[in-house]
C-alpha cells in the first residue's frame, strides 16, 4: 500500500498538444481518488503517466517514497485495469489471472492460492476454465480486475473500466468495485467521464478540463460548493440551471435581475456580492432547489420565486421533472411527483436561495 504524489506534472504531445498542464495531486494511502472530466481533458494521460505507460514531459511522480519517473511499468508495483479488459483470448480465465505472477516467477502453489482467493472475492470460481469469449462483459471485467488483484499491488489504476458494460451491469460493478476497495484497503486511482461514477465511488474527486485541475474535494463538497461554472455544470444530473443576469442594489438589498427575473440575494452574501453590483453574473440553481417539496414547504416572499411556463413534464416516479421557461431562459425543476401541473400552465416556484450560487460572468469563478 502506498500514497501517490503527482508534482507539477506536464504532458506535451508532439505538435505542442498540452494534454496535462501542471497537475499536482496527492493521493493518500488507501484513498479512492476519481479523475473525472469530459473526453480529452487529460485524465487518461495523467493515469498512464502514473502507470509508466506514458513518459512525463515535466514534473515528478512518486509512489510511496520512490520517484518513479524512470522506473519501467513492470517495476512500479501497480496494477491497471483497462476499459477493453485486455484479456488474452487464447488463455483460460485461470491462466489470464495467473500470467502476471508466472512472469514474476511465483511458485505454482502461491499462484494457485492467489488466483483462487481473487476468484472467490469476485465470484468467478465457476468460470476459471473458460476462455474470455465465453464470458459476458461483466464477467470479463471481473477477470480483468482479478488479474490486478492477484498481484497485490501498491495501487490500482482503473481507466474507464465500466464504459463497455450495459447500464445495469455498470451500476452493479460500481458497487462491486467500491466493496473491493473497502475489502482490499488499497490506494485506487480511477478515471471516468461519468460524473455519477465519480460521485458514488470516490473518497475525493478531481475534476479536470483542458489538461487543468479545476477542483479537488469530496463528492459532496464539490456538489455543494463548485469552484467554478464548469464544475457546477458538469457534476449533477439533471445539471444545475444557469441564469444570466446582473446584480443590482435596490432598497438596501441585492437582487439578481434579468429581463424577467428579480430574485433577492440572501443578506448574508452581501460582503461577497457587493463588489459585483452592476456587473454581469451567472445565477446557478440546482433543479432540486427550485419548486421542490423542500423549497415549497417554507414561506417565502415573491422575491424568492420564479414565474415560468411549463413546457414538458417528465414523471420519474419518486419525483417529477418540469422543463420550464421564464420567457427569457429555460430551466429544469424537480417537483413533488403528485404536484398538479399541466403543459402550458404558468407556475410560481419557490427557490431555496441559500443553496444557490452566483458566478462571475467574466471569470466564471464562484462568487458565493
Ligand atoms: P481523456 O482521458 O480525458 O479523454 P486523454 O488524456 O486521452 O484525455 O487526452 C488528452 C489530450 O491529449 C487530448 O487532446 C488528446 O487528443 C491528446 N492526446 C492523447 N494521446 C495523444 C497522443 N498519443 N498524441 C497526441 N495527442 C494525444
Amino acid at each position: 500500500m502506498a500514497d501517490v504524489t503527482i508534482k507539477e506534472v506536464y504532458k506535451i504531445y508532439p505538435g505542442n498538444v498540452m494534454a496535462v498542464n501542471n497537475v499536482s495531486l496527492y493521493i493518500k494511502d488507501r484513498e479512492f481518488l476519481v479523475l473525472v472530466g469530459p473526453s480529452g481533458c487529460g485524465k487518461s494521460t495523467t493515469l498512464r503517466m502514473v502507470a509508466g505507460l506514458e513518459e512525463i514531459s515535466k514534473g515528478t511522480i512518486s509512489i510511496g517514497k520512490r520517484v518513479v519517473n524512470d522506473v519501467p511499468p513492470k517495476d512500479r508495483d501497480i496494477a491497471m485495469v483497462f476499459q477493453n479488459y485486455a484479456l488474452y483470448p487464447h488463455m483460460s480465465v485461470y491462466e489470464n489471472m495467473a500470467f502476471g505472477l508466472k512472469l514474476r516467477k511465483f511458485k505454482k502453489s502461491d499462484i494457485d492460492k492467489r488466483v483462487q482467493e481473487a476468484a472467490d472475492i469476485l465470484g468467478i470460481k465457476a468460470l476459471l476454465q473458460r476462455k474470455p469469449k465465453a464470458l459476458s462483459g461483466g464477467q470479463r471485467q471481473r477477470v480483468a480486475v482479478g488479474r490486478a488483484i492477484v498481484r497485490k499491488p501498491e495501487a490500482f489504476l482503473f481507466d474507464e473500466p465500466l464504459s463497455n458494460l450495459d447500464a445495469k451491469m455498470r451500476v452493479q460493478m460500481r458497487t462491486e468495485i467500491s466493496k473491493l476497495h473497502t475489502r482490499l484497503e488499497t490506494t485506487m486511482i480511477y478515471v471516468t467521464h461519468d460524473q455519477i461514477e465519480a460521485m458514488t465511488m470516490a473518497d475525493r474527486i478531481v475534476v479536470m478540463k483542458d489538461g487543468l485541475v479545476q477542483q479537488v474535494d469530496t463528492p459532496l463538497n464539490i456538489y455543494d460548493s463548485p469552484a467554478n461554472l464548469f464544475v457546477a455544470g458538469f457534476i449533477g444530473t439533471p445539471p444545475m440551471n444557469f441564469f444570466k443576469g446582473r446584480l443590482e442594489s435596490i432598497n438596501q438589498s441585492i437582487y439578481l435581475v434579468d429581463p424577467v427575473l428579480k430574485l433577492q440575494i440572501p443578506d448574508k452574501w452581501r460582503e461577497k456580492t457587493e463588489p459585483f453590483i452592476g456587473k454581469e453574473v451567472i445565477f446557478g440553481a440546482r433543479p432540486e432547489d427550485i419548486g421542490s417539496p423542500e423549497a415549497e414547504s417554507r414561506p417565502v416572499s415573491e422575491q424568492q420565486k420564479i414565474l415560468a411556463k411549463v413546457e414538458v413534464i417528465e414523471p420519474m416516479g419518486a419525483e417529477t421533472y418540469l422543463y420550464l421557461n421564464t420567457g427569457n431562459q429555460s430551466f429544469i425543476s424537480r417537483v413533488d411527483a403528485h404536484r398538479k401541473v399541466a403543459v402550458g400552465e404558468e407556475v410560481s416556484l419557490a427557490v431555496l436561495m441559500s443553496k444557490t450560487h452566483i458566478f462571475d460572468a467574466a471569470t466564471e469563478k464562484l462568487i458565493v
